[in-house]
């Protein structure tokens, strides 16, 4: 947002005037006689309605950008899901292991985590893996076996489509299709994913500003994806003490300034099982919609992310916990 002064006016009040009401001056600019000024304002600036602007002594025209992501600005923060309500008052939870290992595995996951109350199975079947060494994923079979657990308990799937290749198979089997964070700006994806008109779950990428996230669920919609539910799951930082650093000021932000719903992941966001609980809370407390957290029959076992995973009687304590919380 641009702030143009009139030539006439005392420039000290009206930057007085526009830090009263939240907002920073990110840069001023003059025209070459130096008379004109213009303000630049920071977009980590409050909300405030450009027409009270427009009433300050010395303000000439307040100028706004175009709007980039019209389609996610609209949509609002509830997104239906296989007749869940994704941002409704009460918060959900998608749990269940990071790869689907064996159809009995997931059987058994899928069993614990619906008595828990959870509406979501998550498990991936096609896994972004670090190392092209490491467990890839079973595939179209885990497909099967995770549609089946989770229609055996009154469960929908949220799992993660890899590439361009399998959207159509995993579009078939699954009610919420999960952009992962090393595909966030993969935009041949997202256009085909969005054709699919399917809900969509897009995590942020690991070195994602908001406005890039926001561009990449803008793809979606756009390509015709019937909802997107923002995950954040942690981003790079400059610390190994925990895995990703949570950003929680930016589930605050989408959520309670956007109005936009979003899963917190503190599983990939810490790394760390102990974690979970605390940083469930405060997600919830920021004003996420629900919570994704792995659980695993035997973490010490799993072929990804075991030291990230809860077990089902760990995931129970927590979801004791986080169930029937939303945002102050
Ligand atoms: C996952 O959810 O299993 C996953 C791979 O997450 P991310 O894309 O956030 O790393
Ligand atoms: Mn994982």
């Amino acid at each position: 947002m641009l702030v143009a002064l009139t030539q006439d006016a005392d420039p000290k009040a009206v930057q007085q005037a526009l830090m009263a009401r939240g907002l920073w001056i990110a840069a001023t600019m003059r025209d070459l006689d130096g008379r004109q000024v213009t303000y630049r304002i920071a977009p980590y600036s409050g909300q405030v309605d450009p027409q009270e602007l427009r009433g300050i002594a010395g303000v000439a025209a307040v100028l706004l950008p175009a709007p980039e992501h019209p389609r996610m600005d609209r949509q609002g923060p509830r997104v239906a899901v296989g007749g869940v309500a994704i941002g409704d008052e009460q918060p959900v939870f998608m749990c269940g292991p990071c790869s689907v290992e064996s159809e009995a595995q997931i059987h058994a996951i899928a069993d614990r985590v619906a008595a828990l109350g959870v509406q979501f199975l998550r498990g991936g079947a096609y896994k972004p893996r670090s190392s092209p060494y490491a467990f890839q994923g079973h595939g179209e079979c885990a497909l099967t076996w995770l549609r089946r657990a989770a229609d055996q308990n009154g469960l929908r799937v949220v799992t993660e489509v890899l590439s361009e290749h399998d959207v159509e198979r995993v579009a078939e089997q699954t009610d919420l299709m999960q952009i992962g964070s090393r595909n966030m700006q993969n935009f041949a994806l997202l256009k085909r994913v969005g054709q699919t008109g399917r809900p969509v779950l897009l995590k942020r990428s690991m070195s994602a500003t908001v406005e890039e996230w926001l561009l990449a669920g803008e793809y979606l919609l756009l390509h015709g994806a019937s909802g997107v539910v923002l995950c954040e799951r942690g981003i790079r930082s400059f610390d190994e003490h925990t895995r990703n650093l949570l950003d929680l000021g930016a589930v605050a932000l989408l959520s309670q300034v956007h109005r936009l719903p979003v899963i917190v992941d503190p599983s990939h966001g810490t790394g760390r099982r102990d974690l979970i609980l605390p940083l469930g809370r405060a997600a919830l407390a920021a004003g996420a919609a629900g919570v994704m957290i792995e659980t695993h029959d035997d973490p010490g076992r799993a072929l990804s992310d075991g030291p990230q995973a809860l077990t089902a009687d760990e995931l129970q304590r927590v979801l004791r916990a986080l169930q029937g919380r939303k945002a102050a």
